[in-house]
């Protein structure tokens, strides 16, 4: 079962795709992680992506497209971290799935807009992982040093004040309409989990319905 993490930026999707993935084995495709690869490569795809990423926009649709592609033909069960996020990316996607045979369910992470700000002006990258802290509610161990390398922190450009506005308001524009699409009455495969819990409890959501068939009944069947 492939699972598509859907939600407002700081909601938790990232930190949950990196349990999931140490645990359990799932793969995090996480399509911001692959472009921020890329724009500290200085590759062409990087050059392109980072204005709009800088001011909070999103990448254009069929670039994150091309993007995505090959990551579908990995092996084993993947999580879609921060994909899709717009309409066409969910039909493209479901398109690519389809054609692998393989089938997908969306969990919403539902969190409160008011506590979105605070994570995400809080929040501490270590740029080479992904791996996310938050200065208040999830600190590393030692001040601004990632806990796995020791490697040091930083502050995303686009988790500034100003930049995260605009990223909640693209995220209400162009990616919640996504919940209507994965919760579509003649194909419903759409789970809500309370992003507002603590850590470990959002986790043992996540947990609880992977492994107790909880998405049995949301399951879109395998052509
Ligand atoms: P994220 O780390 O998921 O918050 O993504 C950071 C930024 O990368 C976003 O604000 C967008 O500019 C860009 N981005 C990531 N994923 C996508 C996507 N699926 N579609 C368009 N832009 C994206």
């Amino acid at each position: 079962m492939n699972l598509i993490f859907l939600g407002p930026p700081g909601a938790g999707k990232g930190t949950q795709a990196k349990i999931l993935e140490e645990r359990f084995g799932y793969r995090q495709i996480s399509t911001g992680d692959i472009l921020r690869a890329n724009v500290r490569e200085g590759t062409p795809l990087g050059v392109e992506a980072k204005g709009y990423m800088d001011r909070g926009a999103l990448v254009p649709d069929d670039v994150i497209i091309r993007m995505i592609e090959p990551e579908v033909d990995a092996p084993g069960a993947l999580i879609f971290d921060g994909f899709p996020r717009t309409v066409p990316q969910a039909q493209a996607l479901d398109a690519l799935l389809l054609g692998k045979k393989k089938s997908s369910v969306a969990i919403l992470f539902e969190v409160d807009n008011a506590v979105l700000l605070d994570r995400l002006t809080g929040r501490w990258t270590h740029l080479p992982s992904g791996r996310t802290y938050h200065v208040r509610h999830n600190p590393p161990q030692h001040d601004l040093l990632d806990d796995v390398t020791g490697e040091p922190l930083v502050q995303r450009p686009d988790d500034k004040e100003e930049t995260v506005r605009t990223r909640l308001a693209v995220y209400d524009e162009q990616t919640a309409p996504l919940i209507g699409y994965y919760d579509n009455p003649d194909d419903p495969r759409l789970v809500r989990v309370d992003g507002l819990a603590p850590i470990a409890a959002v986790t043992e959501q996540l947990v609880k319905l992977v492994h107790d068939g909880g998405f049995a009944e949301h399951r879109a069947p395998a052509p």
